[in-house]
């Protein structure tokens, strides 16, 4: 069989025109098939290739799509975000500002609260206050914000904060000595003769050396005459506690009220008296009326003021 195929063979005649000879040649039976073979392998082999690059171009452009999609979102992102960081940025400046403002404000607080140590009496050092407030005033040459500033913003505002803390705490404390002192000093004003007994301020005669109405000679005079009409309100003018009541041809109706520190006021001549012995009585309570009794040319009342059983000017018993 294989002397068979291998004697074998075509012939082939070409032709060129009527005038030319006749061109013949033979080639072996198996080249015919081989070319076709080969042929076929290079069709199927360019199919391949084809289909190959156009699965290729596809996936590229897929590729393509969805790296721009992404460029896409990342760009939007990044817009996002450097939005977001924009907007905190300026939420770190406001609360800044805000900041600033309430420490003006304790630094406020902090100068009352020393005002009223001063009104107290109080001699605490004045803090110096931080010039953090300012005008609504605004220009100047704008740049935007750099990263770097709003951190220096940032830790301004927490060294603030924390300074304002301890100051609040300061605050707080120093308040509640000022609260607990102003109440000492309100409870010492309530016991102390501070205010005028009847509403009248018409002094008829003062304390000391005058003449005596009844005999005209040279006389100490112990206290204060104040002119008042009939049954006019006399007043205690300080918290206290009755020592005495009663009634004598000198003194009239009277009443002896003792205070704290050695202090008693007496009111003489009244025509009324609405307290008893040992009663408490406090600053500004009615405890009886003006009236012309005892040793007396009309109606007024004789205000008196002892320290240590001593009389004394009440003048300074008297705003
Ligand atoms: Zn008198």
């Amino acid at each position: 069989m294989k002397l068979k195929w291998g004697k074998k063979r075509y012939t082939f005649v070409i032709i060129p025109d009527a005038n030319s000879s006749v061109r013949r040649f033979e080639v072996p039976k198996l080249i015919p098939y081989i070319a076709g073979a080969g042929l076929l392998s290079l069709v199927i082999v360019t199919l391949f290739l084809y289909v190959l690059h156009a699965r290729t171009v596809m996936v590229a452009s897929n590729l393509q799509t969805r790296v721009y999609s992404q460029d896409t979102l990342y760009a939007t992102t990044v817009q996002e975000k450097n939005e977001t960081i924009e907007q905190l940025q300026n939420e770190v400046i406001k609360l800044s500002k805000q900041t600033s403002d309430m420490k003006s404000q304790i630094d406020d607080i902090r100068k009352l609260e020393e005002e009223v140590q001063t009104i107290k009496g109080s001699d605490k050092k004045t803090a110096s206050a931080d010039p953090a407030s300012t005008g609504k005033a605004m220009g100047g040459v704008m740049h935007p914000a750099t990263q770097d500033e709003v951190k220096d913003m940032l830790e301004q505002t927490r060294t603030m904060l924390t300074d304002m803390n301890e100051e609040v705490d300061n605050l707080k404390n120093s308040i509640v000595n000022t609260k607990e002192e102003a109440l000492a000093v309100q409870q010492k004003q309530r016991v102390t003769p501070s205010i005028w007994p009847v509403d009248s301020r018409t002094i008829t005669s003062g304390f000391g050396l005058r003449q005596d109405p009844f005999t005209f000679r040279p006389t100490y005079h112990s206290g204060y005459d104040i002119s008042a009409p009939l049954n006019s309100k006399v007043k205690v003018t300080a918290d206290g506690v009755v020592q005495s009541t009663g009634s004598d041809s000198l003194h009239g109706n009277n009443i002896v009220v003792s205070h704290s520190d050695g202090l008693r006021t007496w009111y003489m001549h009244l025509n009324k008296i609405n307290v008893d012995k040992g009663e408490k009585v406090e600053k500004g309570q009615v405890i009886g009326l003006v009236g012309s009794t005892g040793r007396s040319t009309g109606n007024h009342l004789h205000y008196e003021v002892l320290k240590n059983g001593v009389s004394i000017d009440p003048k300074p018993y008297l705003k």
